[in-house]
């Protein structure tokens, strides 16, 4: 049956993934990011998607998009808190307040925004499926990263909350959690923490792969495989879970 997917921060990385995905089961799919040229790209190569520029830390910006969504489909079926971003990296007392606030507004007070309107569309339609990312970093201390795991371990904490509060109306709530994902983002992380650490990239990126058991990156393909699964018949039961999609990710240092 083709579902009605909605994606935060879709614009690329793990949120295209899953559109792209989404889109090849057949399922009808609106995007948001933040990035107006990425959504411009979207656009281009997806013209059947609903896309729109929208910052999920902003009420009025989610409002707009999630209220066109709402007008042009009455609803959603799967709502996809995915929107992140990793925040500065460094020890804590070298970390700037605002920058901290900002980096947990996007993971975190996004992902609020994302599924407080789901919860409203999908309690009236007695049924839906949300999917909120959070990462290995949710599972783990992450060393130099300690907004951006403060607001991935919260998001398991919301995932869960919300699946007792909507569980009785139907609505299954889970999180998928990735360990390091190949990319262009990963790259950034890594240079970051190589500039905050004093270390060397390649370094880092051992340090990395050695904490993964199956010793290789996860791909957005990954995570868009347990995303199909997670809204399929077989997930009917399943809610409240938190996915690891990272390889048996044992250590983030
Ligand atoms: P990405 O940077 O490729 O994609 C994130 C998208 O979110 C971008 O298009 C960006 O423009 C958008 N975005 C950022 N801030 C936004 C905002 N305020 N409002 C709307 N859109 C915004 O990164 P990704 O790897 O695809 O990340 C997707 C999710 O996966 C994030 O929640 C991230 O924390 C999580 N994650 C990623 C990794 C990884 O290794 N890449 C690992 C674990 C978890």
């Amino acid at each position: 049956m083709t579902q009605r997917v909605v994606i935060t921060g879709g614009a690329s990385g793990i949120g295209l993934g899953l559109a792209r995905r989404f889109a090849e089961r057949g399922d009808r799919i609106a995007v948001c990011d933040a990035d107006a040229a990425a959504i411009e790209t979207v656009k281009a190569e997806f013209p059947d998607f609903i896309t729109m520029q929208a910052d999920v830390t902003s009420e009025a910006e989610m409002g707009a998009f999630l209220g066109h969504v709402e007008s042009k489909w009455s609803g959603a079926d799967v709502v996809c808190a995915n929107a992140g971003t990793g925040g500065p990296a460094g020890l804590i007392e070298d970390l700037d307040y605002e920058a901290w606030k900002a980096c947990v507004g996007v993971n975190l007070f996004g992902s609020f925004l994302t599924c407080r309107w789901a919860a409203r569309v999908m309690r009236a339609q007695g049924n839906g499926s949300i999917i909120i990312t959070t990462s290995t970093a949710g599972q783990w201390g992450y060393p130099y990263r300690s907004p951006y795991a403060s607001a991935k371990w919260a998001l398991v904490g919301l995932t869960k909350t919300l699946a007792m509060e909507l569980g009785p109306a139907g609505i299954r709530v889970n999180a998928i959690a990735p360990g390091a994902v190949e990319g262009d983002r990963m790259e950034r992380v890594l240079a970051n923490e190589a500039a905050a650490s004093g270390k060397d990239i390649e370094e880092v990126r051992q340090q990395y792969v050695k904490g993964v058991s199956l010793r290789s990156w996860v791909s957005a393909d990954d995570l868009a495989d347990m995303a199909l699964f997670l809204t399929s018949p077989a997930a009917s039961k399943i809610s409240g879970q938190v996915m690891a999609v990272d390889g048996h990710t044992e250590s983030l240092v």
